[in-house]
């Protein structure tokens, strides 16, 4: 077996939350290595501050880096996510969620959606959505955490943070200062390429050259050395999700703070009620297409109840991706490698993923072509799950109230969404990919949602005792209310947590 030599420095360009959460991640795998992590940021443009909603990978995050739960959520004024509301999205008085965690149980092996749907036919008057755990406590405003080494309704159920980005971006720069990562303010104006096509050295606005075996790209949309010195072009998928725009503003806290982000359709787009410790994040995602920058604010603002605490800010992108994430010896990370617009909230998780992904394949001198390669079709795998399920949420809208939805009538949709869809409505069944972030219990959320159900049930249904799966699917309601009546109020939760009285379980 050859000894390789290994990879002795690593450039990571940016300070935002890609930046930050990659130096992390990257520090503690090479944590007994001969490594060494430089992190540049400009001390000119700063970080895009939003990406405030997260999912449950939030958690295994913490975990992974070894992170005490109760210590990150204070830093980071957090609060928690028990899944999304959708308000308005199929017609214009309409309301659905998307939880985490487990939606009923699988019985004798067939999805839980499914004996639902039977037992539906049978005259069964719940909603798929009340055997979900996380939509009874977020209903009532409570919160509950499953305990590790307790067996109940809660312990498949999971949940996620709401946070303050760049609070975050500090704590993971902390944290990442103790492990040796080196911290340079400089802006880099250019970067020196070999004949190889492989990045040599990152110049700084002083002249001064630095140079690494590898480099990691966070320098978010100005994608600066993917994209502007390696020339690897951006797949363009506005055609498949058409928003292009965001206006930001923080307001004031209502009395209670809602443990789930509220997801409000609105003509042009939605918007978005991100509720942290000491205020609440909004903003309206829209197509500039249709609606102006100004039209947008108006819409937004009357849209906020409580006082605005800042001055909004408009925020423009494309979504898409890069056609590689990863080239030569360079990784793009974050928004420099792609974005699938707010919705579902996975910015942070595609930036995790991307990493763990790639400490998975960590290269050595040599840069063999095949784990880039593999490393980019899981990436390009990650993107597209996203992409078709962020899609269900608009194609199948019934609203006609602007060209914006109009639009989605006939939107083409992708190829892989298409096929999942025409099987799905054959009898329930939804392709398993072991890549999509999403399970099925997601699907069948976002789906029964938005009112599509499948054409006929899956005849296994019939294969199960109906009077035990009866008795089953009442059971389970009567659990989840008796969990209820215990379960605190999320804003006591919240509260005794940030005052140092109450710890989350880690
Ligand atoms: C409107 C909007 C809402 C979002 N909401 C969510 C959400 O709710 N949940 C979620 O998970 N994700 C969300 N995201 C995505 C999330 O915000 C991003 O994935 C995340 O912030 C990563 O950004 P970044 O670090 O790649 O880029 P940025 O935050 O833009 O950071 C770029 C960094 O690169 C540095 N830099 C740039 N050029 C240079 C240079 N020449 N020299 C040196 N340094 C340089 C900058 O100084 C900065 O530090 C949202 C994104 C948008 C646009």
């Amino acid at each position: 077996m050859n000894n390789i030599a290994p990879i002795t420095h690593y450039i990571i360009v940016g300070g935002g939350s890609a930046g930050w959460i990659s130096a992390a991640i990257l520090s503690r795998v090479t944590a007994h290595l001969p490594c060494k992590i430089t992190l540049i940021e400009s001390p000119t443009i700063s970080s895009v501050g939003v990406g405030e909603a997260t999912i449950p990978s939030i958690i295994d995050l913490l975990r992974f880096l070894d992170i005490p739960q109760t210590e990150f959520i204070q830093a980071t004024q957090a609060t928690f996510k028990l899944g999304i509301k959708f308000t308005n999205w199929l017609t214009e008085d309409h309301s659905y969620w998307h939880p985490f965690g487990n939606i009923g149980q699988a019985i004798d092996g067939l999805s839980f959606y499914q004996h639902w749907l039977g037992a539906k036919q049978r005259g069964n008057k719940n909603q798929y959505s009340d055997f979900s755990p996380n939509v009874v406590l977020a209903e009532q405003n409570k919160f509950a955490q499953a305990q590790q080494h307790q067996k109940n309704i809660l312990s498949h159920s999971t949940y996620a943070l709401h946070l303050d980005a760049t609070l975050m971006a500090d704590y993971l720069k902390k944290y990442c200062l103790t492990r040796g990562v080196i911290h340079r303010t400089a802006h880099i104006h250019d970067a020196t390429v070999c004949e190889k096509q492989q990045i040599t050295s990152v110049i700084l606005d002083n002249k001064e050259q630095l140079a690494a075996d590898f480099y990691i790209d966070c320098s978010g949309q100005s994608a600066l050395l993917i994209g502007k010195t390696l020339q690897v072009s951006y797949q363009n998928w506005q055609h498949y999700l058409p928003v292009d725009s965001a206006v930001v503003v923080q307001s004031k806290n209502p009395s209670q703070r809602q443990p789930y982000t509220h997801a409000i359709a609105h003509p042009y787009g939605w918007q978005w009620q991100i509720p942290l410790n000491n205020r609440t994040g909004n903003g309206y995602v829209y197509c500039s297409k249709y609606c102006s920058d100004k039209e947008a604010l108006a819409t937004l603002t009357n849209n906020i109840t409580e006082p605005l605490e800042n001055t909004p800010r408009v925020i423009k992108f494309t979504t898409g991706k890069r056609d590689v994430f990863w080239h030569k010896n360079c990784l793009s990370i974050g928004l420099s490698a792609g974005f699938l617009e707010p919705l579902e909230s996975t910015g942070l998780y595609l930036i995790m993923k991307g990493m763990l992904n790639f400490v998975a394949m960590l290269p050595d001198s040599q840069f063999q072509q095949a784990r880039c390669d593999e490393y980019n079709r899981q990436m390009d795998l990650e993107f597209e799950n996203i992409r078709d399920f962020i899609i269900i949420h608009y194609s199948l809208t019934q609203r006609n109230d602007s060209v914006f939805w109009q639009d989605w009538h006939t939107r083409p949709l992708p190829k892989s969404l298409e096929h999942k869809l025409a099987v799905f409505k054959s009898n329930g069944i939804l392709m398993k990919n072991p890549q999509d972030l999403f399970s099925d219990d997601s699907w069948y959320a976002v789906l029964e949602g938005m009112k599509m159900r499948p054409a006929n049930l899956n005849p296994l249904v019939n294969n199960s005792d109906h009077q035990q799966v009866d008795a089953i699917l009442q059971k389970h309601i009567y659990l989840l209310e008796q969990m209820i009546k215990q379960a605190p109020r999320h804003e006591a939760f919240v509260n005794a947590l940030h005052n140092n009285t109450q710890k989350a379980d880690s």
